[in-house]
């Protein structure tokens, strides 16, 4: 009769393991956790202390390991967005990710008809890249176009990513401390000379890192309940080259409200005829602005189908 009630036990905890496999990814040989029924499942002894030290551990910071997928960069790709968002955090500053000035070389936005979904941080490779904030390693692999990259799982949810690496001081699962040596600055993935490649995200959503954190000597987290509107996760509603300027919304109401605003600001996909001049006057911008925005020169030749920024 033991050995019955053991033998459905096990299968029951095996499919629901199974079950479990595209959400839950941790340690495979210590436990899982099912997200949906809120409890752990292990393929392991629960006698045994430091798995079930681990469970408790998890289990107070299950919240965390929403999506979690240690195979993927981005595991929220399929997600349904909804704008504006909170992130808050319990920290009023955070650890710089280098030791040295930190120099912006590449801001979040558009850059040459592209997103840039980050910020790039003139380093020296070999130079010690640090967790920004305590959490635990989802990702630590190689990522096209990002090369050598960490993810970090902040408890708050948000994630930050450093790209370019030349080497990992980390591997996925592992719980990191705020300013901890995670790997070593370079040039890996697609990065003209060495750089570190800063991405903050929450749930899939792309913020732009300026927004969060103020990247002068203080270290410091702007504001601890931050309001996230389409503008700040929108690399098109930025320059690469230009440093926007940070709007704080004290409710969801206002964020709301400039959101709305802002839905104003589009794209323009240039078509037979059109002259720089008509497209400026079509959506009451000057022509210096519209060209200072897509970084062309007035005099310069519109190629058709190429996307251009309003303001
Ligand atoms: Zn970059």
């Amino acid at each position: 009769m033991k050995s019955i009630i053991f033998s459905l036990l096990f299968l029951c905890v095996c499919s629901s393991m199974f079950a479990q496999e595209q959400d839950s990814l941790t340690d495979k040989k210590a436990f899982k956790i099912d997200l949906s029924q809120k409890i752990l499942v292990t393929n392991d002894r629960f006698e045994d202390s430091i798995i079930q030290q681990k469970i408790a551990d998890s289990l107070h910071d299950l919240a965390i390991f929403e999506k979690w997928n240690t195979f993927k960069f981005n595991p929220y790709k399929d997600e349904l967005k909804t704008y504006p968002f909170l992130v808050q955090f319990t920290d009023s500053t955070y650890a710089s990710p280098i030791n040295r000035k930190k120099v912006i070389t590449s801001r979040f936005g558009w850059r040459k008809g592209r997103p840039h979904q980050g910020i790039d941080i003139d380093l020296i490779t070999g130079d010690d890249v640090m967790a920004m904030l305590g959490g635990v390693i989802r990702f630590a692999g190689y990522s096209s176009g990002h090369g050598k990259t960490v993810v970090i799982r902040h408890y708050n949810g948000l994630e930050t990513a450093y790209a370019h690496l030349s080497k990992y001081a980390v591997k996925v699962n592992d719980t990191v401390k705020k300013g901890q040596i995670i790997g070593l600055g370079g040039t890996t993935g697609n990065a003209r000379g060495s750089h570190l490649h800063l991405v903050v995200s929450y749930k899939g959503n792309f913020i732009n890192p300026e927004y969060l954190f103020d990247f002068g000597k203080d270290n410091k987290i702007r504001k601890q309940s931050q309001w996230i509107t389409k503008h700040w996760v929108g690399a098109h509603f930025h320059n690469s080259r230009v440093k926007s300027h940070i709007t704080f919304y004290n409710s969801y109401e206002d964020a709301l409200a400039s959101q709305s605003k802002q839905n104003n600001k589009q794209i323009h996909i240039v078509k037979q005829g059109d002259t720089l001049y008509s497209i400026s006057r079509k959506y009451h911008v000057s022509l210096v602005e519209l060209c200072k925005t897509n970084a062309i020169a007035e005099n310069g030749i519109l190629k058709i189908g190429k996307k251009l920024l309003i303001y």
